[in-house]
C-alpha cells in the first residue's frame, strides 16, 4: 500500500513533528518509502499548508496540519483500542483495519466510540489518544537511540507501522517490557537489548523508531 498524505502527518506527528523538526531519514525509516517519494510528498504537504518544510533540516507540522494528523489519530487509535479489547486482534494486526476505519469514522462516531471504550488514554503501541479538539502532544519522545549504553529503559511507545510490529513480534518484544541497552554498534550499527537471559538485536532504524523511558 503506497502511504498518502493522511499517513505522512500522521507519522510526522508520531515521531514528534508537532515541536520538532523531523528529517527526511526518519520518514523514509517511518515508511518505507524511497527518499525520493518522500521529497515529492513532502512539498505537496507545503503547497497546502500542513508542513513547514526547512532545507537540510527537516519538516515540522503547521497548526493545521497538527489538528489535521490529530483529529485522525485520535480516529485510528480508538478503533485500535476496539479491535484489541473488543475483537481479540494481536498489536500488529490492527493497523491496518484501523488506517481504513478511521476515514469513515466521523466525529460522532469518533465520541461515541470513545465512551463505549470508557475513555481509553492510550492505544494498544502506547500512543496517547487525543480527546475531541485536541492537538496531540506525546509525552515520550525519546527513543533507544537516544540513550547511552547502560541505561536501563521500559518500552513505552512503538510507531505504527505494520512491518515493524511484525518485526518486533517476530524478535519476541513487547510494549512495557524492561530491558538494558547493552550494546550499540557504531555508525548506525545494531542496538543489543538485554533482560536477564533474553537477548534481542534491533536494527539501527527499528530502535530510532521504539519510544522508551528510564526506569
Ligand atoms: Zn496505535
Amino acid at each position: 500500500m503506497t502511504p498518502n498524505r493522511e499517513d505522512y502527518l500522521k507519522l510526522i506527528l508520531e515521531l514528534g513533528g508537532d515541536e520538532q523538526q523531523i528529517n527526511n531519514k526518519q520518514i523514509v525509516a517511518g515508511l518505507d518509502v524511497s527518499p525520493a517519494s518522500v521529497s515529492e510528498m513532502l512539498s505537496k504537504l507545503v503547497k497546502e499548508d500542513l508542513v513547514i518544510h526547512t532545507p537540510y533540516q527537516g519538516v515540522q507540522l503547521t497548526e493545521k496540519g497538527l489538528r489535521f494528523a490529530s483529529a485522525l489519530i485520535r480516529k485510528h487509535r480508538l478503533w485500535e483500542v476496539f479491535l484489541v479489547e473488543k475483537l481479540h486482534y494481536s498489536f500488529n494486526d490492527v493497523h491496518e483495519e484501523a488506517e481504513v476505519l478511521e476515514h469513515v469514522t466521523s466525529d460522532t462516531l469518533a465520541n461515541r466510540l470513545d465512551a463505549f471504550l470508557e475513555y481509553p488514554e492510550y492505544c494498544p503501541h502506547g500512543g496517547k489518544i487525543p480527546q475531541f479538539h485536541e492537538d496531540l502532544h506525546e509525552a515520550r519522545r525519546k527513543t533507544l537511540v537516544d540513550y547511552p549504553v547502560g541505561t536501563k529503559v521500559r518500552i513505552a511507545r512503538v510507531i505504527d507501522e505494520k512491518d515493524l510490529l511484525d518485526y518486533l513480534v517476530a524478535l519476541n518484544l513487547s510494549i512495557h517490557e524492561e530491558y538494558e541497552i547493552a550494546e550499540m554498534a557504531p555508525y548506525e550499527g545494531p542496538v543489543t537489548l538485554k533482560k536477564d537471559d533474553k537477548t534481542i538485536l534491533l536494527g539501527y532504524k527499528a530502535a530510532s523508531t521504539i519510544f522508551v523511558e528510564t526506569v
